[in-house]
């Protein structure tokens, strides 16, 4: 379909670019009916303590069941549900349907979990930040479902955060005052001063996935070893909890938890799945 070019045409001669965009663009007004049509759907990964490998939670990852194109990871439709502002009530049905999973969790385990009851992790996209109902949004959800806020962490990443001034971090304050946990994701990828993680009300560092993969070999490459060490040692001083990403092996298990990171989250412990799976996890692990 390529046409000749002059005035102010598109050059489409890549027949899979061409497919791409109409994709993009039929995905992106597929969008709202899909989500008043129920097509969402949210897979749950366990969080796991590195210390004494019990399940202490899990990050909701939301999947879209996408009529004519099966399942779509968000890494194909948050982009647009962004550009759209549809990422608002997506976030917000994310929201609500998790926090009311960790209350579902917690009612079935009693106290049966040693580790106490099972917390959830949230993403946040950088739009739902700027949204000015952000904060009554969160405390109506907590207190519809009773779930106490620190059960909930909201994850933020690192670039949402870099060079924010005051008014994009006023509702994380706010949240964080109330005690819902804020966790930096995909931390280490942003390149943002590390005395800057001072200014933020994050208590929780998520290693990127990409420090993890360095640790592919044991020992690990000396220089990424010193950083995630320093890093660890840092986030410690601070009061911060570090979680690491894409656990894929037990010997990067093993590496991280000798480097002292605290929570770990992988396919080495389990892949995102249904929110039984988890239940089953979090169950066995107390009995075991
Ligand atoms: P993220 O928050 O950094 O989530 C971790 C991603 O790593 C997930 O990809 C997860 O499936 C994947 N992962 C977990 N363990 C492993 C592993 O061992 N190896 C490898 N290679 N990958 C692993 P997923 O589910 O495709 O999500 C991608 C991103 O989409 C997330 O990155 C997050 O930024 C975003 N996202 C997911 N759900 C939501 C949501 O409800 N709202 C918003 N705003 N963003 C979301
Ligand atoms: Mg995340
Ligand atoms: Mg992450
Ligand atoms: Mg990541």
């Amino acid at each position: 379909r390529a046409k000749s070019a002059g005035g102010n045409r598109f050059e489409l001669a890549d027949p899979e670019a061409d497919a791409r965009v109409i994709t993009r663009h039929g995905l992106t007004t597929a969008l709202p009916a899909a989500l008043e049509r129920g097509e969402f759907f949210i897979e749950y990964q366990p969080l796991v303590h590195l210390g004494d490998g019990s399940v202490r939670g899990a990050e909701a990852l939301v999947r879209w069941l996408h009529p004519q194109h099966g399942v779509l990871g968000p890494d194909r439709f948050i982009p647009l549900a962004e550009h759209t502002g549809l990422i608002v009530p997506l976030g917000r049905w994310v929201l609500e349907q998790s926090v009311r999973q960790a209350r579902d969790w917690r009612e079935r385990h009693g106290g049966a979990t040693t580790a106490g009851p099972l917390r959830i992790n949230v993403n946040l996209s950088p739009c739902q930040l700027t949204h000015p109902g952000l904060v009554q949004d969160t405390v109506d959800i907590l207190e519809r479902t009773g779930v106490a806020p620190d059960a909930l962490c909201l994850e933020v990443t690192e670039s949402a955060l870099i060079g924010a001034d005051d008014d994009l971090l006023k509702p994380l304050r706010r949240l964080a005052e109330l005690g819902v946990d804020i966790a930096l994701d995909d931390f280490g990828t942003g390149y943002s001063n590390l005395a800057n993680l001072r200014r933020l009300p994050v208590s929780v560092l998520k290693l990127d996935r990409s420090f993890t993969q360095s640790m592919q070999q044991f020992p690990a490459d000396a220089v990424d070893l010193k950083i995630v060490e320093g890093i660890v040692a840092l986030a410690h001083s601070l009061d911060l909890t570090v979680t690491v990403e894409g656990v894929e092996t037990g010997a990067q298990a093993e590496q991280l938890r000798i480097l002292g990171c605290d929570t770990a989250q992988g396919w080495y412990y389990a892949r995102p799945g249904p929110p039984e799976r988890l239940h089953e996890l979090a169950l066995v692990d107390a009995t075991a």
